[in-house]
């Protein structure tokens, strides 16, 4: 018996079988989700079809009027969402606080955004016009690091260019997203979005569903690329935001004391679980031991514990999967001849618990600084010349993001534009917003999330053209 209920038009609906849901900081199964089946996705596909012509044929301002009720749901139950999502994921409450309100932000940042008609050509002769429709029913399936915030990202878009849903979050993380979808059931007609929990069966029968007309991923590299080749079946538009394993580039002339805190920050945010962290910090030999010295600093300042307890900044890594790879690198890291500055050992005791942890005389090569940690821990390496470090930035498969950090800031906007990244910033890192694209290049992905841009993706183009006289 679960708790928590599957959303299919509109209604609650309990599934046969249920699956246990892990507290990270406990280990214990403190919840059950319903474990949608075949024949539960089948229903949810068919109401988001049923849906479709009348969402769809729905006046723009009322599905942004849907938007921000929506909105208004969410921030009425910030409290008790923030608290389940600790529960799941394991992140501070502050933080899960700050990720249930940034989906109600988000949620409004979306019917807030536009996607006009644009007038190609008109003349005496003629008029032609570059229209968006929506594509019918969006398959959406989601990670567990944001689980409620990266779902929305898909689920403002998806609805208010005027497609009906089904969305499927992580099996490590169903709650707080079936929550949402009950608290959102009076507020939207009947089947414009339904919500599925069940394992990654249930995200491979979506992929493969003929009724399912796009699929927007967020996830693994790997679960990526099975997606795109069971997409294909059908022929299914896909937006793929794949992994990471972004570089900071800090030349000599940066101020290790000022940019530690917004380095370490942008490392180590949701405990290093964020696809765009510095998860590769390129120090120049100059500022080096100053650079790893500041940074020790900073996380000394900082506690790993249960996100439920008073002065938490870090939680837990969320699974013993993702808990085992960051062991399996740290050990790399040592064996390689690592300078472990600070952390490096899994912490005793109950709970996927790892120290914030800062690895030094480290090189590319080795595994902690080619494979994506997804976890609490950084190396840092040195480099003495900035040709020879934009290559090695660049010589890897992903390209989700980057950032060059300098005094001089020219000189490192012309670095950071020759990283081979989907988002390239400078003098900060992993700024995203509604307003602005972000997506991945090489294998961290296709397409783009968030604004108009966010939104063309939920939409095939219509060449309108009339001639006149
Ligand atoms: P994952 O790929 O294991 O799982 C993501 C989702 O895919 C889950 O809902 C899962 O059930 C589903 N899934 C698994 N196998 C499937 C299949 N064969 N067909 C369809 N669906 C399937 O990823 P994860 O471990 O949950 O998330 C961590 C990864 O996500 C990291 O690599 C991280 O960098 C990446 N990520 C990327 C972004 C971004 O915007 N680029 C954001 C957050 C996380």
């Amino acid at each position: 018996m679960s708790d928590y209920t599957l959303t299919i038009e509109g209604k609650a609906c309990a599934a046969d079988k249920t699956f246990g849901v892990i507290n990270p900081a406990t280990e214990e199964v403190f919840a059950q989700a319903p474990d949608a089946s075949k024949a539960d996705l089948d229903a949810a596909v068919a109401a988001a079809n049923a849906a479709f012509p009348a969402w769809r044929d729905t006046p723009l301002e009322d599905r942004k009027a849907a938007l921000n009720a929506m909105a208004d749901r969410v921030d009425a139950e910030v409290d008790s969402m923030a608290e389940v999502l600790v529960h799941e994921q394991g992140k501070s409450l502050a933080n899960a606080q700050f990720e249930v309100r940034g989906t109600a932000m988000w949620l409004r940042a979306s019917a807030a955004t536009d996607l006009p008609t644009e007038v190609l050509s008109d003349s005496e002769t003629q008029r032609v016009e570059l229209r968006r429709r929506p594509l019918g029913v969006v398959g959406a399936i989601t990670p567990w690091n944001f689980p409620l915030l990266l779902s929305i990202w898909k689920v403002g878009p998806a609805l208010v260019t005027g497609n009906t849903m089904v969305l499927k979050p992580s099996p490590y993380t169903p709650l707080t997203v079936l929550r949402f979808g009950e608290i959102v059931r009076e507020v939207l007609p009947p089947g414009v979005l339904n919500v599925v929990s069940g394992g990654d069966d249930l995200g491979k029968w979506m992929t493969d569903h003929s009724d399912i007309h796009k699929i927007s991923f967020t996830g693994s590299g790997p679960t990526g690329k099975k997606i795109m080749a069971s997409a294909a079946g059908s022929l299914k538009r896909i937006t793929l935001e794949l992994g990471g394993n972004d570089p900071a580039i800090v030349r000599g002339d940066a101020n290790p004391s000022e940019i530690a805190g917004p380095i370490f920050n942008m490392a180590f945010q949701n405990s290093g679980q964020v696809c765009g962290a510095i998860k590769r910090l390129y120090v120049h030999d100059d500022i080096y031991e100053d650079m790893c010295e500041a940074l020790v600093e900073k996380a000394k300042e900082k506690t790993v514990g249960n996100g439920m307890t008073a002065g938490t900044d870090f939680g837990p890594v969320q699974n013993k999967m993702q808990y085992d790879i960051v062991c399996d690198l740290a050990k790399s890291a040592k064996e390689d001849g690592g300078r472990f500055l600070i952390g490096g050992e899994p912490t005793e005791g109950t709970g996927y618990f790892f120290p914030l942890t800062l690895v030094a005389d480290l090189t590319d090569g080795n595994r902690l600084v080619d494979e994506e940690p997804f976890g609490p821990i950084l190396p840092i390496i040195r480099f003495t010349d900035d040709d020879d470090v934009v290559a090695r930035a660049n010589d890897t498969t992903f390209g989700l993001g980057g950032s060059v950090w300098s005094a001089d800031t020219e000189r490192a906007t012309q670095m950071a534009e020759r990283l081979d990244t989907g988002s390239a910033w400078v003098n900060q890192h992993f700024d995203v917003s509604p307003f602005l694209p972000f997506g991945g290049v090489k294998e961290s992905g296709m397409g783009v999330e968030n604004g108009p841009w966010g939104l063309a993706e939920f939409t095939s183009s219509q060449v309108l053209n009339i001639k006149k006289g």
